[in-house]
């Protein structure tokens, strides 16, 4: 059975293969921006493009794969955390490129094959954007920025499926238009952004002047230079499907005049307690907040899989709990399957019971909530006789497929309260008991403020870090 995946740009499900006579499936991830630690809604994204990368080691080998992903380690947002903390723009952006490192360690996703950087890239950026000025493709204006004239690519619009007259109306074009005010046409998008003081020292020169590349220019420059002219695949979070990858077709197809990719794939965000994750909101977990709350790097991932990758997916610490008590069962299953295999010093036989449905459900648009339950309700059969290697050998596949680590421990110790809070804790019980129940409130809004939550019963209390 081939891997399917969804394909955005013709709304159907495709087969993934290969398009070029060596085999090599070509594989091209919006990597982040590396000014913040990514928050859990981003890593949803890479868990999903990371279980995409390892169905496709699975099917092609994994020397046929190249998989490139980059660092966005110049923009608004880099340039402003840098200026904010008054130090260089690479000294910010390696910091986090380290941390997001750490991070996808810790989350047992595989390192891309090339991971590139746009300050890395600037002379590829360059060509690119003066090919797209000899052929008509992009203008210069009075302020020395560089656009790329939407009017001039017919195809504009057909990911996104918005019209251009639509586009001018649209809040989305708006806001990305808010720095360019010397455009021609208001779609039009910024290939070389004149530099501007706010930007500092951040700025190389060009044949347009000094300045920096526009965002998008980066993710078609770089996937030239390590994939060629046509990929097989470009995947990114779904708030990535315009106006980013849309310009990129834009720009790559104007510039190589071949076709950019075979395939375009979106994952759906991550939603915290029903909401979009926001620092206002206090709903932004970052994967230290939940290693600091008790819960483990392998029981994210889990959670995280959790949800069909096609859907929003409502993230809250109970799916974690969930995610745990799995975890644990997976891995006594695991055990003891390995266990008897020893023991009987058992080959491989052709025993037909094997987990390969697993890896079917989940080459099927990568249906990591159908290959879930696929596992779980194999495993009752599967611990019933029969070749203990052979079933073995195929969960480890499937293990190898989710990227779950079952020597890592799933369940870490749970947050204790420092004793300051107990001491709250204990004075609140105390007016609740002598009936002071509006003293009990405001002592628990001060257990709320540092983070805490009281939960009682009849027999106590419980404390428990709060969700924020
Ligand atoms: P950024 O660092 O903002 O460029 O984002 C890195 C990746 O995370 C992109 O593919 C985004 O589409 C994706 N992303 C951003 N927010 C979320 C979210 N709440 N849930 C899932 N993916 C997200
Ligand atoms: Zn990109």
């Amino acid at each position: 059975m081939p891997i399917r995946l969804h394909d955005s740009l013709t709304r159907s499900l495709l087969e993934l293969k290969p398009s070029q006579k060596d085999g090599v499936f070509r594989f091209y991830n919006c990597g982040p921006t590396v000014y913040a630690p990514a928050h859990i809604g981003n890593f949803r994204t890479f868990v999903v493009n990371d279980v995409i990368r390892r169905l496709l080691e699975l099917e092609f080998g994994a020397d046929k794969v190249k998989h490139v992903r980059n660092l966005t380690d110049v923009d608004d947002k880099t340039i402003k955390r840098a200026q904010d903390e008054k130090r260089p723009l690479a000294e910010v952006t390696k910091q986090w490129t380290d941390k997001f490192h750490a991070d996808c360690d810790a989350l047992n996703c595989l390192r891309p094959h090339v991971e590139p950087t746009a300050t890395g890239h600037i002379p590829e950026q360059v060509d690119m954007i003066d090919v797209l000025m000899k052929k008509g493709n992009a203008y210069r204006a009075a302020d020395g920025s560089v656009y790329f004239k939407v009017s001039s690519f017919d195809n504009y619009g057909a990911l996104s499926r918005v019209k251009e007259r639509e586009l001018q109306q649209g809040s989305a074009l708006k806001a990305a238009a808010a720095d360019a005010d010397e455009k021609e046409d208001l779609s039009d998008f910024a290939l070389w952004k004149a530099h501007k003081p706010d930007d500092g020292a951040n700025a190389w020169d060009s044949p347009w002047g000094r300045g920096r590349p526009g965002w998008h220019i980066e993710c078609s420059a770089m996937s030239k230079k390590h994939l060629g002219d046509t990929i097989d695949l470009h995947t990114g979070g779904v708030d990535l499907l315009f106006p980013h990858h849309e310009n990129e077709i834009a720009q790559s197809q104007c510039c190589n005049g071949q076709l950019f990719s075979h395939h375009w794939y979106h994952s759906e965000h991550l939603l915290v307690d029903g909401k979009k994750m926001s620092k206002s909101l206090g709903n932004l977990y970052t994967l230290d907040d939940l290693v600091a709350k008790g819960f483990s790097p392998m029981a994210l991932r889990y959670s995280l899989l959790m949800g069909h990758p096609r859907k929003q997916l409502n993230f809250s610490l109970d799916s974690l709990h969930s995610a745990e008590s799995a975890l644990i069962k997976l891995k006594f299953f695991r055990d003891g399957l390995k266990q008897i295999a020893t023991a009987r010093n058992e080959q491989a036989t052709d025993d037909t019971l094997t987990f390969d449905p697993v890896i079917d459900v989940l080459k099927d648009d990568v249906n990591t909530p159908g290959a879930l339950g696929a596992l779980f309700s194999l495993i009752p059969e599967a611990g019933k006789p029969g070749s203990a290697a052979n079933r073995l050998a195929s969960l480890d596949r499937v293990i190898f497929a989710f990227g779950l680590d079952l020597e890592k421990d799933p369940v870490l110790p749970k947050a204790t309260a420092p004793i300051e809070i107990t001491a709250l804790a204990e004075k609140r019980w105390a007016a609740k008991q002598a009936k002071d129940f509006a003293g009990a409130d405001v002592l628990r809004k001060e257990l709320t403020a540092a983070g805490w939550s009281m939960l009682d019963s009849k027999e106590g209390y419980k404390l428990e870090p709060s969700k924020k």
